[in-house]
């Protein structure tokens, strides 16, 4: 039975890697920090089947801790400071979870287990004010951010354990993706939960920042599987998985209004707040993906229109219950 750790255990991504990994049959085990208040809403269905072990990317000696208890094939870094907005707030913390939490955690692996696979979860944070479009694996990196910095550091120490130590180590460059677990302070959750809430009459207005901005958003769900495979290749490389196409925020709320039957969304949007504009903004991301499709077998499965139908209806689903 193959082993798997993933860091950040208790994120949105962790929580469909450990289900596609447990669905293979892989023993599963995931790192959590420790916090006065139990966190564990992602993946409380599948405590029974998941092992927690406690592990701070801050903290050396529990990263080695944890590999010599779970003794892995396969390390999924998935565990960062993962808000963009946060990391101009703290982006000294930022540096230390995104960027110098991955050479500790590859210190750990090169000292305890150098066999041992890794991959990291590169961001398309990274190409920031974009030199080229679509981005690819060979675009310019230019980020925008104390998180997009520190996920380009992150990559090249990925890159370089890789060359330095012969460590398989995989990047994979992943464009935004969502889902109905996603964070709340993130622009697709916050409005899915948004209009959940409007079109209950729980809520009057949504407060946003820029609505221009485009992203090329996917389904977590399907994401994971492509850090899957990146891991089963014969050599370790890095991949940039994206759906190819982009919307803007605004696209994204009109779609979500529709959902719930509502055609006159403007009157519920308060747009460029100033407390959610950024100091310096990723105007357009779309990803090019051809390599990963050629490489991996890999594409993505859900369209927009579905991811954003599946998020605002989770979200109904939530709010109806919830008084
Ligand atoms: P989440 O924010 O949902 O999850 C992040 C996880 O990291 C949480 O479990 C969090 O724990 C944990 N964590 C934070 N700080 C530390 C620390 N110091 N030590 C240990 N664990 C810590 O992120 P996602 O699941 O969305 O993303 C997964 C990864 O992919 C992240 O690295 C993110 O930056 C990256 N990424 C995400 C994209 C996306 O669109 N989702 C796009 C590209 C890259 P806690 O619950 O305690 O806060
Ligand atoms: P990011 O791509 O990792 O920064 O993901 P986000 O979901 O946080 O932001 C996506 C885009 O939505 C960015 O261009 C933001 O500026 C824009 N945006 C507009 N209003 C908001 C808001 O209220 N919250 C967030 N998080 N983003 C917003």
């Amino acid at each position: 039975m193959k082993r798997a750790l993933i860091t950040g255990i208790t994120g949105q991504d962790a929580s469909y890697l450990a289900e596609f990994l447990l669905n293979k049959g892989y023993k599963v085990y995931g790192t959590t920090r420790r916090s006065s208040t139990i966190n564990n809403e992602r993946i409380e269905h599948l405590q029974d089947k998941i092992t927690i072990i406690q592990g701070d990317l801050l903290d050396q000696s529990s990263l080695s801790s944890a590999l010599l208890e779970a003794e892995p094939d396969e390390v999924y870094n998935l565990a960062a400071q993962s808000f963009v907005q946060t990391s101009w707030n703290q982006p000294v913390l930022t540096g230390e979870f995104t960027a110098l939490g991955v050479t500790r955690l590859l210190e750990a692996i090169r000292v305890v287990n150098p066999k041992i696979k890794f991959y990291q979860a590169s961001s398309s944070e990274m190409f920031g004010k974009v030199t080229e479009t679509p981005q690819k694996e060979t675009t310019r990196f230019h980020p925008r951010s104390p998180y997009g910095v520190a996920k380009v550091y992150a990559h090249y120490i990925t890159v370089n354990y890789r060359e330095s130590f012969g460590i398989f180590a995989c990047c994979g460059i992943l464009f935004n993706h969502e889902s109905p677990r996603r964070g709340i302070e993130f622009v697709t959750r916050k409005i899915s939960r948004g209009v959940a809430r409007i079109s209950l009459g729980k809520q009057k207005k949504l407060e946003l920042g820029a609505l221009e901005p485009k992203r090329d958003w996917g389904f977590a769900g399907d994401y994971v599987e492509a850090m899957w495979l990146m891991l089963q290749q014969p050599v370790a490389s890095d991949f940039v998985v994206a759906t190819g196409e982009n919307h803007s925020v605004r696209e994204f709320l009109k779609l979500a209004f529709k959902t719930v039957g509502i055609d006159d969304w403007n009157r519920y949007i308060i747009s460029n707040n100033p407390s959610h504009m950024r100091p310096a903004e990723v105007d357009y991301l779309i990803g090019d993906a051809s390599r990963a499709r050629k490489i991996l077998g890999w594409r993505p499965k859900t369209s927009f229109k579905e991811l954003v139908e599946m998020m605002v209806k989770a979200d109904l689903e939530i709010e109806k219950k919830e008084k």
